[in-house]
């Protein structure tokens, strides 16, 4: 019978299995065990409004058999089963949620390569039965349908498809366990013990018995009728055995379920090749009697910020898996979270589209979402390390939401907010910021530049920190309109460093300030003329204290806001609208030793001006990280000076 190809992708990952080093291969079992549950967790569900099933919750279970003589090891569910065509396009692609692609770059990007990091890291599924086997029979007969098929493939030159049969619903899988080779110990694979500890070790919490018939030995009874010189002897019997304790974890008292213990229920449950951050216990009695485990993830999925992306946790009602993805259990901001609850208040008859709307989800929900919250500022507060990654992982999708509909949502996230300071700490809350606030000091001072040092050098900074304040970096266009939304904190008000009143001033300071401005009228008029369109306007400044120059705007169309703007139209190709550039505000420090030469030169020698104000006009863009339009043109302008 001819041989179906494998899908290429398929194949890599296929052949990455059976030539695989990698020292932990022991983990298929957990694959294949996992996969069984997962089947049988469909057909109970089904079972709940289909009468035809005619198997109780008590009936489903997975069975292990190794058989040494055969050296096959046979992995048995009566789940949901595969028809023929899912038996095709389960087991001849790949289909897991992530690409194998996606998964080498990524374990290239963290610094590693090679099959092991993608094996241990992310786990492998159904393929990874080929590290221990040089050949995979799969039976497999869908529930509600009379046929059995069978898959059938000895690894990379293809599969076969053909007929078979079986008694009832449900997916056999026998593996021909490899020879044992150099330093490969495969015979364990079919020991009872290995297996009754692989289980322990990794299957412990699957939710349905996993049996297997251990063979054991004990001691003959004396017969009757034995004399006095019997001397006894052994004899073996079998007797199945549930190998797995078949307790979740999240149904346990919470003392038992410890940081390792729910870490490792993390890593096998949701994939997961990291430890979380945290973790969350629920067991609610009341109104809507409960119990939920969630986790915070170290990192973000990769397609988090896609369409595609969908959150949710798992929701189970009396040991049933009722959906697999429940959205309605998490507010929007926290779609990442992973977890599991387990209810019998909702209703197990109501169809999925009606979940939605059961009030006992939203009761759920807004407890979840309160317990969240708690836990991360926890981590902020005590593991200001952990939460900056956090915060990097996850912090652009909670600013969106903190913005979106108008900042309806803000008040559940304004204290996980983080933005980048110029404190030591160098990410703060905003709390933070005002718990630290100077005797006397009236705003909350932000500067737009990419990071936190940068925004620290600004010219226009200098004064603000000379006075001891601390200064956040809005280090995107989306940053200061989070800001704007948010409003104040503790009732302090947000200040920019541009603006001209961001330190009060006295009167005198004001009129010697429009006094100065009105000496260098004749200056200022001669430098914006010099600079022509470049720049909107030209003044003396108030904000500088020993820099010469600095670059701020007018309008609403901020330098940020501009840079943004450009990096999108180069994206999409599309011109910079007018609307869209920054009108530029040149200012000049008039107690600066380069105001007085550029005003000597404005009476001594016009040319020598016009350099002097081209010059500062280029600084000023250097300084504020706006690119220079001509670079070796500014390079000679300098030179020129220098004779
Ligand atoms: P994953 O489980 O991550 O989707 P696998 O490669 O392990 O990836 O399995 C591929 C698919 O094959 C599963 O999604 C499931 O639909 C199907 N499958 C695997 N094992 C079984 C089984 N024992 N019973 C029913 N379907 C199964």
């Amino acid at each position: 019978m001819a041989k179906k190809q494998f899908k290429a992708e398929s194949k890599r990952l296929l052949d990455m299995m059976i030539n695989s080093i990698y020292t932990h291969k022991e983990i298929f079992l957990r694959e294949l065990i996992s996969n069984a549950s997962d089947a049988i967790d469909k057909l109970a569900y089904a079972a709940l409004t289909d009468d035809k099933v005619g198997l109780s919750r008590s009936d489903f279970a997975i069975w292990l058999t190794p058989d040494k003589d055969a050296r096959t090891l046979t992995i048995e569910d009566n789940g949901i089963g595969m028809t023929r065509e899912e038996l095709e396009s389960n087991l001849g692609t790949i289909a897991k949620s992530g690409s194998l692609k996606f998964k080498e770059e990524l374990a290239e990007k963290e610094g590693e390569k090679g099959d092991v990091d993608v094996i241990g890291q992310f786990g492998v599924g159904f393929y990874s039965a080929f590290m221990v086997a040089d050949k995979v029979t799969v039976t497999s007969r869908a529930y509600g349908s009379d046929e059995a098929w069978q898959w059938e493939s000895s690894g990379a030159d293809g599969y076969t498809v053909t007929e078979s049969a079986k008694e009832s619903a449900g997916t056999k899988i026998v593996l021909h366990i490899k020879e044992n080779a150099e330093g490969e110990d495969y015979d364990q694979f079919l020991s009872q013990y290995t297996l009754q500890s692989l289980v322990k070790k990794y299957s412990d919490y699957v939710r349905f018995p996993i049996k297997m018939a251990m063979e054991k030995s004990r001691q003959t009874e004396k017969p009757a009728d034995a004399g006095d010189d019997w001397k006894g002897g052994w004899e073996t019997y079998t007797e199945i055995e549930t190998l797995n304790s078949m307790v979740p974890l999240w149904q346990r008292p919470k003392n038992e379920i410890t940081p390792e213990a729910a870490a490792e229920f993390y890593k096998s449950k949701f994939g997961d090749y990291e430890e979380p951050l945290g973790y969350i216990t629920a067991n609610v009695e009341g109104a809507v009697t409960y119990k939920a485990l969630l986790f915070i993830p170290a990192h973000a999925p990769f397609d988090l910020y896609t369409r595609d992306y969908q959150g949710g946790l798992q929701l189970y009602s009396s040991g049933v898996l009722i959906m697999d993805k429940c959205k309605e259990l998490l507010p929007e901001w926290f779609r990442f979270i992973p977890g599991v609850v387990d209810t019998q208040d909702v209703s197990l008859n109501i169809s999925r589209e009606m979940l939605q709307h059961t009030r006992q989800l939203e009761v759920i929900r807004n407890n979840l979402e309160k317990k969240i919250r708690a836990e991360l500022l926890k981590i902020q507060k005590d593991k200001p390390q952990e939460y900056a990654r956090f915060w990097r992982e996850f912090g652009l999708l909670l600013k969106y939401s903190a913005m979106n509909s108008y900042g309806a949502n803000k008040e559940n996230l304004r204290e996980l907010l983080m933005f980048p300071t110029t404190h030591e700490s160098g990410l703060t809350s905003l709390k933070d910021y005002v718990s630290r606030m100077a005797e006397g000091q009236e705003y909350i001072y932000y500067a737009a530049a990419d990071d936190a040092a940068q925004a620290g050098k600004l010219p226009q900074s200098e004064r603000v920190l000379a006075k001891g304040y601390e200064i956040l970096c809005t280090a995107s266009s989306e940053d200061e309109l989070l800001l704007q939304i948010l409003g104040e904190q503790d009732g302090k008000k947000f200040k920019s460093v541009n603006d001209d009143d961001a330190l009060p001033q006295s009167d005198e300071e004001k009129q010697a300030a429009e006094k100065q401005a009105e000496d260098a009228k004749a200056l200022l008029d001669f430098v914006k003329e010099t600079l022509g369109d470049k720049v909107h306007a030209v003044r003396t400044s108030r904000k500088l204290v020993s820099h010469p120059v600095c670059m701020t705007t007018e309008g609403p169309v901020t330098l940020e806001m501009e840079k943004y703007f450009k990096q999108q139209s180069q994206l999409s190709g599309m011109e910079v609208g007018a609307g869209m550039t920054a009108q530029r505000v040149l200012e000049l420090n008039p107690a600066s030793p380069a105001f007085a030469a550029l005003q000597r030169a404005f009476e001594t020698d016009k040319d020598k001006a016009a350099k002097y104000a081209r010059v500062l006009y280029c600084q000023a863009l250097l300084i504020a990280g706006l690119p220079l339009e001509d670079p070796a043109a500014y390079a000679d302008l300098v030179c020129s000076l220098m004779d």
